[in-house]
């Protein structure tokens, strides 16, 4: 019998309290996984993953038969609510969770599902996405990796760059042309690729953090069995745009609230204004109250979209709404905390109240506005898809991928 959601919750809690460290409760260099997602935070997150799927509490709305808990959108919420006091650590899976997994549970064969969701819930394999190419971001489906069929596998060449966690993975979904005779979004096949396999070589790129989070990925004469084909031949721009939707989401409509409470991290700029005697400014209280309002709305915009999805309807442009909202309010917060932070936000000492923080967020808050599609795409996607206005020209859209005189493999 399914457990209901007010048990589902208590089970959640109890979880939580016992496994968890609440936010705010570990050093603030602890909690940088993402910007720096150097190998030890990334053992201590797959760690804390398995026990998370050991206690039934991953993969709450994933099909049972591969290793989900098959429960509902409201157990998911339940979760959502209940985990919003604590630092989770799994930030190193939101490609992996957020991303490749929905897209193959919506375009992979049964094997594929078989094989992967269940280790990729429990972080026994990590996952990576190889979309963007030197020539090929905003325009991803100008891109120049080539796979050709030889017998019954694949032969990939071709170089990626910007993926993010290359250096630690354990498979990426990649895209690449395998019919140059078609127009750029009809040659283009997906695969699931081993990233240790022969041939596969991951450069790591230094940040403005200081940090290295992502990487160059170089493909020469890699092999992919043709079973690793993620849906059909020349049709993986549908499975792109699937994978490109849950993105948006999963980096727009992440940070967001819920009805139960501040949104996720509230309270830390609320205690900060406290211990800096500012929680009495009438400018910063009415910056506070405004925060909160955004991140609870945002909150409630991946509440539409996860339902959306869960329905299997397509959520459409409200994720271009979420990301470009997210990516506002990323900028907003960490301007926020870095005014009240005051000058320890860019000049700190040991003591400093995690000011050190702020200035890590202000120089990672520019990243959320490109990834996974930039501001300016999203605000193209909007003014096409929901103001209704002219679409942008597209004088390339129909020809054969091989006769478009730039970005043309040759
Ligand atoms: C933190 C981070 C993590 C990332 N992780 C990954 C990853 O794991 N895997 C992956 O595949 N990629 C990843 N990316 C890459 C990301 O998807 C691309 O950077 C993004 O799509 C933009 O592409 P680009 O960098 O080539 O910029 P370009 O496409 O070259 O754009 C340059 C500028 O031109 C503007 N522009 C381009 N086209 C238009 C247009 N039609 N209208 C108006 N303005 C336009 C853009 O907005 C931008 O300001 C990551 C990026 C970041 C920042």
């Amino acid at each position: 019998m399914t457990i209901s959601v007010q048990e589902f919750r208590e089970k959640a809690r109890a979880w939580l309290e016992e496994n968890a460290p609440k936010r705010g409760a570990r050093p603030a260099d602890e909690s940088r996984e993402l910007i720096e997602a150097d190998r030890d935070i990334v053992t201590e997150a797959k760690e804390f993953q398995g026990r998370l799927y050991d206690g039934g509490l991953a993969g709450i709305t994933w099909p049972q038969e591969y290793g989900g808990q098959g429960l509902t959108n409201e157990h998911q919420r339940a979760f959502n609510e209940e985990s919003a006091a604590f630092e989770l650590l799994t930030g190193t899976f939101t490609i992996g969770l957020g991303m490749c997994g929905p897209t193959i549970l919506a375009h992979g064969s049964d094997e594929q599902k078989q094989r992967y969701i269940k280790p990729m819930l429990r972080a026994d394999e990590v996952w990576c996405q190889l979309f963007s190419e030197p020539g090929a971001g905003s325009d991803v489906a100008s891109l120049q990796s080539r796979a050709v069929l030889d017998g019954d596998e694949y032969v990939l060449n071709g170089q990626k760059v910007w993926t993010t966690g290359a250096h630690y993975c354990d498979y990426g979904i990649v895209i690449a042309r395998t019919d140059p005779d078609l127009p750029k979004h009809r040659g283009i096949s997906m695969f699931i690729v081993d990233i240790k396999a022969p041939g596969v070589t991951v450069k790591p790129l230094r940040q403005i953090t200081g940090g290295s989070s992502f990487n160059e990925v170089f493909f020469d004469d890699v092999k992919i069995p043709a079973d690793h084909i993620v849906g059909a031949k020349n049709e993986g721009w549908r499975a792109a745009i699937t994978m490109l939707m849950n993105e948006r989401v999963a980096i727009g409509a992440g940070g967001g609230g819920g009805p139960r409470g501040a949104p996720p991290g509230f309270d830390s700029f609320v205690r900060m204004a406290r211990e800096r005697g500012l929680d009495a400014d009438p400018v910063i209280r009415n910056r506070l109250a405004d925060l909160y309002i955004k991140r609870t709305v945002l909150g409630y915009i991946g509440m539409q979209i996860r339902e959306a999805f869960k329905a299997g309807r397509d959520p459409g442009p409200i994720g271009s709404i979420a990301k470009l909202y997210g990516s506002l309010l990323a900028r907003e917060s960490s301007d926020l905390g870095v005014d009240i932070a005051g000058p320890q936000a860019v000049a700190w000492t040991d003591d400093a109240k995690k000011g050190d923080k702020w200035s890590m967020s202000v120089l990672q808050a520019p990243a959320s506005a490109i990834a996974g599609g930039t501001n300016e795409i999203q605000r193209n996607i909007i003014g096409e898809r929901v103001l209704g206005l002219p679409k942008e020209p597209q004088v390339d859209r129909d020809m054969a991928f091989k006769d478009i005189p730039a970005g043309t493999l040759r």
